[in-house]
């Protein structure tokens, strides 16, 4: 049996798409879902970081869109059923990336190909990624591990997996996805919300999570089910955010904020949703339910907007007529 398991992160080729995330000291990539901070905290993901993942529809590994490209979850059994899971979705070479490198992935075969299972341990000998069509639906709950509520991905419309028994299995089908990988195109948008959520804040120097949340929570996470139960996402569930993330409903609104909000990262936020030929499914959606649950703080507005105008119309036409009077 070799001994690739205790080969370095570094002496894995990187897909194309994951060569801009920062390395720590030991060469590990700063994947997606976890504060950018120094020393990266591998075991904890950021519930921030995923309602950004979630709102513009993003790989949890690379940071990178997903488009029209599957949304591939890591699992430990083979099912066609549809999933709900608390882990966000992934590109399918970043999953076969991760099972290279990644301790929590590989897990199960590494300690196995060692010997190190544990007697009575019932673990799953395997590792299973499954490509599905879609993101159905993200929702706050609380999970079995955690007592606090954590976001949940409904994955659907189930398509093909691999099924990885062995280290070999793993690297054969990792080679496969690099050899055909072509470079993703991103436009000046996406590349803009791939760099700010790549990078600390400038000058805090401080993960770049909270502030893309608050962020996300502007364009329409915050109308996300079940969001503020989420922990560290309540503390956006408060004005300004909330009646920010209202207004911002409006496209008139959203172009506003696009040119002069004074943040940097809301404002990238909204110039990416105002350029948008179609919105990701998950936050198409949850802009809708605001839309139908905000209806009446919305309308008012609408109507005072359409009132002003019909006044105005009157006065036009009273002027006129008095005018014609005068003749
Ligand atoms: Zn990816």
């Amino acid at each position: 049996m070799s001994n690739m398991a205790d080969r370095g992160p570094a002496s894995v080729p990187r897909p194309l798409r994951c060569n801009h995330l920062r390395v720590d000291a030991r060469g590990y990539p700063i994947i997606a879902t976890i504060g950018q901070e120094s020393p990266p905290d591998f075991g904890t993901v950021s519930e921030r970081r995923k309602i950004a993942m979630a709102a513009f529809d993003l790989c949890a590994v690379c940071t990178l869109p997903f488009h029209d490209e599957l949304r591939w979850q890591v699992m430990f059994e083979e099912t066609d059923e549809d999933v709900t899971t608390s882990e966000a979705p992934v590109h399918e070479i970043c999953g076969l990336y991760a099972a290279q490198i990644c301790p929590f992935v590989s897990s199960p075969y590494a300690r196995l190909s060692r010997g190190e299972g544990r007697k009575g341990e019932r673990r799953s000998e395997l590792v299973v990624l499954s490509g599905y069509r879609a993101t159905r639906a993200v929702h706050g709950k609380a999970s079995n591990i955690q007592s606090d509520a954590v976001l949940h991905f409904d994955m659907g419309g189930y398509v093909r997996r691999h099924v990885l028994r062995t280290r070999g299995d793993a690297e054969a089908a990792y080679s496969t996805a690099l050899a055909a990988e072509r470079p993703m195109e991103l436009d000046q948008y996406e590349r803009q919300l791939v760099d700010l959520l790549c990078s600390l804040t400038d000058p805090e120097g401080e993960d770049s999570g909270g502030v893309m949340a608050g962020a996300a929570w502007h364009v329409g996470a915050g109308f996300c089910a079940g969001v503020t139960q989420v922990q560290g996402l309540d503390r956006y569930n408060v004005a300004p955010y909330t009646t920010i993330a209202v207004q911002a409903l409006k496209d008139r609104t959203v172009r506003k904020l696009a040119d002069d909000f004074p943040d940097r990262y809301t404002r990238a936020a909204m110039q990416w949703l105002i350029t948008r030929d179609r919105l990701p499914a998950i936050l198409a959606g949850w802009r809708s339910d605001g839309r139908r649950r905000f209806s009446q703080v919305l309308k008012p507005l609408a109507s005072q907007d359409k009132s002003a105008e019909r006044r105005k119309a009157q006065r036009k036409k009273q002027s006129a007529a008095r005018r014609n009077n005068r003749r």
